[in-house]
């Protein structure tokens, strides 16, 4: 069905050009570039993103595609229109959104994500199902167009979300990406892995970005990756981070300051812990012996038991007897 996908990307290409002319040329639009110009969004950035409007209509694009001899059941497998159950028609996915084009990774467009504009709707985030052309597994956000800046740099940055991605590009970070709203998967990393070694994680400072990151480093780490990760203070992300700071700190205390995933983890572990008190102690110790331990470079292993070792002043023979008896616990 070769003629078939090319049909479905052809009419994503055709949606992109007409949302984005909805959005900067149209008084329908304008609450939306109100929106993204208040957000910090340049025109530049909304030229280079091909960010677009859909339209507060519920037949406005099957109209639109229909009048255009575009097939509605091959645009309702592309993603772009639902199809109605009990009336068999169609109607459009997206209404009154923000519209982020998604790329593949030559530059066709092969889906959308829609953003609402006010915050008492749902989803906040819309995005295209899986379809022929559409893999959201396979996808990386931006990817096409930091690909060049990601070989040169010889480092990628991986974000959470597209608004992430934008702010960083715009402070001067062309090399950044993100997955498609799901954790990253094994696809995803292996396409990374094929133009870079040196990841840098920047996920948002929250309990679900902090999961996600430990997670995404390790499913990295596994295909062969060398993966740092920044932190942001509590409660911001990225984009949140750039607009309150600026690109000068972001450079400097966030992508400059990145941490090893160990260091991550130790400080994961410590989160909540009362170090001062002797049992919390204990256990911190317990824990982080065992992340130690888990590690495959056996001079990472020592620098990191020389670490807790003057840290807590504790001897390094105490450390590893103590990890002995874990490797023997395990492998009984
Ligand atoms: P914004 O700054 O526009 O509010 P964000 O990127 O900070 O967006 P998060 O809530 O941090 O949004 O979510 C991170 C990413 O997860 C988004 O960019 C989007 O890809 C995805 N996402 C968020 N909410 C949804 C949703 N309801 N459905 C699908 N994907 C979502
Ligand atoms: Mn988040
Ligand atoms: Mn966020
Ligand atoms: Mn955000």
């Amino acid at each position: 069905h070769q003629n078939e996908m090319s049909i479905m990307i052809e009419a994503h290409d055709l949606l992109k050009k007409f949302y984005h002319h909805l959005l900067v040329n149209t008084k329908e639009g304008q609450e939306a570039l109100d929106y993204l110009l208040n957000r910090g969004f340049t025109k530049e950035i909304i030229e280079q993103f091909e960010i677009g409007y859909s339209l507060d209509s519920w037949d406005y694009i099957s109209k639109f595609l229909h009048k255009r001899g575009y097939s509605l059941e091959l645009m309702e497998k592309a993603g772009l229109l639902v199809k109605k159950e009990d009336t068999g028609s169609f109607l459009d996915r997206f209404r009154n959104r923000i519209m982020f084009p998604i790329w593949d990774y030559q530059g066709k467009t092969i889906a959308f994500s829609g953003r609402i504009l006010t915050s008492n709707q749902e989803p906040k985030y819309l995005n295209s199902p899986e379809t022929p052309i559409f893999n959201k597994s396979k996808t990386l956000y931006n990817f096409h167009q930091a690909r060049m800046h990601i070989r040169k740099k010889e480092q990628v940055i991986l974000f959470e979300g597209f608004a992430d991605v934008i702010s960083a590009t715009k402070a001067g970070f062309p090399y950044s990406i993100a997955s498609m709203g799901t954790s990253l998967t094994e696809e995803q990393a292996k396409l990374i892995r094929r133009n870079v070694e040196s990841v840098i994680l920047c996920y948002d400072s929250d309990q679900a970005g902090i999961d996600a990151a430990l997670r995404a480093s390790k499913i990295l780490s596994d295909v062969g990756c060398y993966v740092r990760i920044s932190l942001m203070p509590e409660g911001l992300d990225p984009d949140d981070y750039i607009k309150k700071y600026g690109s000068e700190k972001f450079k400097n205390d966030v992508i400059g300051a990145s941490i090893t995933q160990m260091a991550f983890k130790m400080q994961y572990l410590r989160r909540g812990k009362n170090l001062q008190d002797e049992g919390e102690r204990m256990r911190y110790i317990e824990e982080v012996l065992k992340e130690i331990g888990a590690l495959d470079k056996a001079v990472e292993r020592e620098h990191y038991l020389q670490q807790i070792s003057s840290e807590f002043s504790v001897s390094l023979e105490a450390l590893k007897e103590q990890q002995a008896q874990f490797n023997k616990s395990e492998f009984k």
